[in-house]
């Protein structure tokens, strides 16, 4: 077999030694959705193989089977190989960059290199499980040993059961269940002592992946907001550890301050794991044992619930939870989709939220429950336009928490809001924003209102308006619905839902 590898690998053009003993045939490590070295199960099993490593990352074609990414993870993408590559060249290894489907590089990488063994961390996204199958059994079928490691969730969404065997539909019990099983396992040190692999295998050059936008290139707020890599995620959390995560129970709700922990575009990308995230709770002082860790414990959570949902509902971005919502009356309606896309329906605090996510790929999460309140229930757009529209700005655009977290707002997922608790969006604004300080940053055209009319400028006398130099309908619009009436729409909608037979 080995005869037959090498003469594929030479018609391939590539130079391979002959080794001589399986010890020295390489390892190869996937990095998929876990660009980081630090806690990575597939690399530190090769570093204990004592085999020479390779390390590739190969970029999917769209009908490769994992969700293709949005436009904003892509930028992520570029630069988060760029701080991978050098990371990983700090312990000796090259990142082999690739094009194509999944499979069929990894078979072409395995003959030209002559490995016999292939790692790499698990994926939970049901296309990326389907493709990571096939190569699986593939792989061992050609005589290569491939393995598979855990690291991107706190659970195997494939073990944890409820008592009758099925799986958990609701938070609550599923993260009681959860949070008594063992402590999370301590984050596995960076490996040392790696012995690169000899051989020269082709890469792509980053650049020509075409990850980055350019004409026009709209990723200036991003680059302003974020460090994408794995240093850049250590940084956020040890930053939030010493400082926001004490008052993070309170704080969490309030967008215009830096309350969270903005781990969530790293997790996406596995520049950081929920084990690390919990090592570092753990070992940070006795203020860290109080409210807001034990609240950012159960937002990590929620992350896992929604893996959960999605390995048990592979089509969790496509199909309703509650099949009940398929006779669901959504409207077409592109020209409201397009002002919510633009931060242009006229209610401030659904605009600024907008705004925020268009110009830094990231939206707060209240302002995201009340952004995707106000589509899907007072523009009465389906979750699914709203859904497709975060997954190409948002740089923590996730398979599982983006559908779950839809699903959730819109009425139709697992342990729901109730469908008829609509959200007021100036009452939410006075609430959450009571000075306006959000809504002044991201609509800088209401900057000058006075708090009292910043969440409902319509409402404010001409002449406070023209002090403010607020022309409505011009300078920001109208409201594009009613609040009272929208409400009463929605609520009839869902009652054609409920009474469909
Ligand atoms: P923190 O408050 O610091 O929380 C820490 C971590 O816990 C987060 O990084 C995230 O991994 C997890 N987390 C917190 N809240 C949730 C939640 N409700 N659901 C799942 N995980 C959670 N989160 C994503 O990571 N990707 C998405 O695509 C995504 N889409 C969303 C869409 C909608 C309509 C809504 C309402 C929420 C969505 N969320 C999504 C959840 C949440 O808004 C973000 O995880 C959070 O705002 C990220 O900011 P943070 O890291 O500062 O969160």
């Amino acid at each position: 077999a080995f005869d037959a590898c090498r003469a594929e690998a030479r018609q391939g053009g590539d130079e391979l030694k002959s080794p001589a003993s399986d010890a020295e045939r390489p390892v190869l490590v996937l990095f998929r959705d876990d660009l980081r070295v630090a806690d990575n199960a597939a690399l530190a099993a090769a570093s204990r193989s004592g085999k020479p490593v390779i390390a590739a990352f190969v970029l999917e074609g769209a009908s490769s089977g994992a969700r293709p990414l949005g436009g904003a993870r892509r930028w992520w993408l570029h630069h988060s190989l760029a701080a991978l590559n050098g990371t990983l060249a700090t312990i000796g290894v090259r990142l082999v960059l690739r094009r194509g489907a999944m499979g069929e590089v990894v078979d072409s990488l395995v003959t030209e290199s002559g490995t016999d063994t292939v790692f790499w961390n698990r994926r939970y996204d049901p296309g990326a499980i389907a493709a990571d199958t096939t190569m699986k059994a593939g792989l061992r079928n050609r005589g290569v040993a491939a393995e598979s490691f855990a690291g991107h969730l706190l659970h195997e969404p494939s073990r944890l059961v409820t008592s009758t065997g099925g799986y958990y539909k609701v938070y609550s019990p599923f993260w009681k269940a959860v949070a008594a099983g063992p402590e999370p396992r301590d984050p596995l040190d960076v490996p040392d002592g790696l012995e690169p692999f000899a051989g020269n295998l082709a890469s792509d050059a980053p650049d020509a992946f075409g990850l980055l936008p350019t004409k026009p290139d709209w990723a200036g707020g991003l680059r302003q907001s974020w460090t994408p890599g794995e240093a850049g995620a250590r940084v956020r959390l040890d930053d939030f550890v010493a400082g926001a995560l004490q008052d993070y129970a309170e704080g969490r709700d309030y967008p215009a301050y830096q309350a969270t922990s903005r781990l969530s575009p790293h997790l996406a990308h596995g520049e950081i794991t929920p084990f690390q995230i919990f090592a570092a709770l753990q070992g940070a002082g006795s203020d860290v044992s109080g409210a807001g860790a034990a609240k950012f414990r159960k937002e990590v959570g929620w992350r896992e619930f929604c893996y959960h949902l999605l390995f048990h509902n592979p089509h969790l971005g496509t199909r309703n939870f509650q099949p009940s919502f398929n006779a669901f009356p959504w409207r077409e309606d592109e020209e409201a989709l397009r002002a919510w896309q633009r931060g242009l329906t006229g209610f401030p605090i659904v605009d600024a939220g907008m705004r925020e996510l268009w110009e830094t790929g990231y939206m707060h999460n209240r302002t995201r429950m009340i952004a995707a309140s106000f589509l899907t229930k007072h523009l009465l757009v389906d979750w699914r336009a709203g859904e497709r529209w975060f997954w190409d700005t948002l740089v923590d655009a996730d398979a599982a928490s983006n559908p779950g977290n839809w699903q959730w707002v819109a009425g139709c997922g697992a342990d729901a809001a109730p469908y008829f608790r609509i959200f007021n969006p100036v009452l939410q604004g006075e609430k959450f924003d009571p000075e306006g300080r959000y809504v002044r940053r991201w609509l800088p055209e209401l900057a000058r209102l006075p708090a009292r009319y910043i969440h409902k400028p319509w409402a404010a006398p001409p002449a406070v308006l023209a002090e403010s130099g607020v022309r409505l309908g011009e300078t920001y619009p109208r409201p594009i619905v009613d609040h009272r009436l929208a409400r009463e729409r929605a609520l009839g909608a869902y009652e054609t839902a409920r009474s469909a037979p």
